[in-house]
């Protein structure tokens, strides 16, 4: 469903993704892992277009190429993005934070809007927090609103950026078992964590990247137990 070649992404003379190749499969999870620096935000950024990319690079979206102009709001209503700081409207409540997307972007009609907003808020576990604002909430259960939000588009592929590094310690198993389920469900998941015990668990298919490079990609027990780069390898010494 995703499918990226030859990705080059440069802020001036400074190249920061030399030329990413990879392909991800409808219903796959997939986790980024690697270095400060190494590219792994820009990566999934370039995939919903956060991020211009070098012209030659390709990048497609269930048979949508991705690049300026009309078609990217297509790409953009497909692909619901989690960041590491949820990104909520703080002057709304939770459950507006949820209908705004479907009303705005699909014309959707508010009471309908409402009913799947409180359901989706309940899927993540919250429903009792619908009427109140943004800052009311805890970390984790902003977060939890903030993938309510993405999921209300109802989009084929999420990209998570970090979702839990900026939570307190108690809260990120709130945000990951949410995450967990998610991934049974058929969506496709491209996650960038530090959560190594996560992406073993959860993925399908960790990518390991360093240096703006794609420098090793396999099963979780592949990268985890026995990796085949010694980057990858001293890269987990240090994080594990
Ligand atoms: P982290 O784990 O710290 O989030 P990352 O792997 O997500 O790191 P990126 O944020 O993708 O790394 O950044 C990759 C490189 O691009 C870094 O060297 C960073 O300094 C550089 N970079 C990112 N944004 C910009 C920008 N707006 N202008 C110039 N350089 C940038
Ligand atoms: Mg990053």
């Amino acid at each position: 469903i995703i499918s990226v070649r030859g990705l080059v992404k440069s802020y001036g003379t400074f190249t920061v993704l030399h030329g990413i190749d990879l392909d991800i499969a409808e219903g796959e999870v997939v986790c980024v892992i690697g270095p400060s620096g190494s590219g792994k935000s820009t990566l999934i950024r370039c995939i919903n277009h956060l991020e211009a990319f070098s012209p030659e690079s390709i990048i497609t979206v269930d048979g949508i190429q991705v690049k300026p102009g009309a078609a990217l709001a297509k790409v953009r209503a497909e692909v619901g993005m989690v960041f590491q700081s949820f990104n909520l409207f703080p002057h709304m409540t939770v459950l507006k934070n949820v209908m705004l997307a479907p009303m705005r972007v699909r014309g959707m009609a508010e009471a309908e809007a409402a009913q799947k907003a409180r359901e989706l808020l309940a899927r993540v576990g919250i429903a009792e927090q619908a009427d109140k604002y943004p800052g009311q909430l805890s970390g984790g259960q902003q977060q939890r609103v903030a993938i309510a939000r993405a999921l209300a588009m109802q989009p084929k592929v999420l990209l998570f950026d970090e979702p839990t590094s900026a939570l307190d310690p108690e809260m990120v198993g709130e945000v990951l078992d949410v995450m967990r389920r998610l991934a049974g469900t058929g969506v496709t998941m491209v996650v960038v964590t530090h959560e190594m015990g996560f992406a073993r668990q959860v993925a399908d298919r960790v990518i390991f990247m360093d240096g703006g490079r794609l420098v090793e990609m396999g099963s979780p027990s592949t990268i985890f137990d026995t990796p085949r780069e010694e980057r990858t390898r001293s890269f987990l010494r240090a994080v594990l």
